[in-house]
């Protein structure tokens, strides 16, 4: 997983300020929930480090570099970035280990082609077996209320068709429907309902009932993500609604990004970072506001409130090494 810097490092030197590529450009930010301060992470080598990834993609036009060639899965192909799914981002962070050695962390945000683990690239910080078993239990039967949404929309429109299409003297089906036992409507009545009327009622109660369910889906599965800082290292990780604000809504995505993925294995396995980069591969974003081979800093609605949490207490550990 830690793989060796391609960078030209003297010996005895370390990537840090003094080398020539090093860039003090902050990258990674993000407001810190316990100490209410901005932790920051600079490119430091990083980009010149992502450059040497860029190489390595455009070489081996897959992201399963680790396998030979005879034994490379299509699922990995770059293609899958220039087709419909669009480009995504890539990182790299390059760490201190434990016992003083260099190398660098590769991360793709999200799933590749959904896969979440790819050999060569750090793993997602949520639990995959509790991820799966989650969306395998809620994920049909969002499907099904979809479909019954998608006919009774069918129905609906059958109705008015019908409605339009109705000659004089046939009955018109946007007629109340009287049923058995209903008396004669007195005028402050409200007037009975039409088919339509029904329809499009049980229509709402099925948009609502699929909208709760999304919702309590995508609570759970953010109840899986477990996020370490590197100021309690490993004994406590926080859950996303405990470093959320209160009262905000936990963005679809979040910690999926390279970055916290990046910082969580280095926090886990005892590593320092030094510098971090994210780039977007493959086609431009739908918005055009990512390119291909771009730089872009940590992202704000998603990362911000999480890499915080995560850096906290890293400014300490650098001083003390
Ligand atoms: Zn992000
Ligand atoms: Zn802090």
């Amino acid at each position: 997983m830690l793989f060796p810097l391609t960078i030209d490092l003297p010996h005895g030197a370390a990537p840090d300020a003094s080398h020539p590529l090093y860039d003090a450009a902050v990258t990674t930010r993000g407001l810190c929930p316990r100490c209410g301060r901005e932790h920051t992470l600079p490119a430091g080598v990083a980009r010149a480090e992502c450059a040497s990834l860029m190489r390595l993609l455009e070489q081996h036009g897959r992201i399963d570099m680790q396998a030979p060639d005879d034994a490379a899965d299509p699922h990995f192909s770059l293609d899958y970035l220039h087709g419909v799914a669009r480009g995504q981002m890539f990182g790299v962070l390059v760490v201190r280990t434990q016992d003083g050695g260099y190398g660098t962390l590769r991360a793709f945000s999200a799933q590749y082609n959904r896969v979440w683990h790819v050999a060569g690239w750090v793993p997602p910080l949520i639990d995959i077996a509790a991820f799966d078993a989650q969306v395998a239990k809620d994920d049909p039967v969002i499907n099904a209320l979809g479909r019954r949404i998608r006919e009774l929309d069918a129905a609906i429109a059958d109705e008015r068709d019908a409605a339009e299409q109705a000659p004089q003297g046939i009955p018109d089906t946007t007629a109340p429907v009287v049923t058995a036992g209903t008396g004669p409507m007195s005028v402050d009545e409200a007037p009975a309902p039409t088919r339509i009327d029904l329809l499009m009622r049980e229509r709402a109660a099925l948009v609502d009932e699929r909208k709760g369910l999304s919702q309590r889906s995508m609570r759970a599965i953010h109840e899986l993500y477990r996020v370490h800082s590197f100021g309690n290292r490993a004994d406590r990780a926080a859950s996303l609604f405990e470093i959320f604000p209160a009262g905000r809504g936990v963005p679809t995505g979040t910690g999926d990004c390279c970055a916290p993925k990046l910082l969580q294995y280095a926090i886990l396995h005892n590593m320092t970072p030094l510098g971090l980069a994210e780039f977007y591969w493959g086609r431009e974003s739908r918005s055009g506001a990512r390119q291909h081979g771009e730089f872009y800093p940590s992202c704000q609605d998603k990362c911000y409130p999480i890499l915080g949490y995560m850096l906290c207490g890293l400014e300490e550990r650098a001083v003390t090494g």
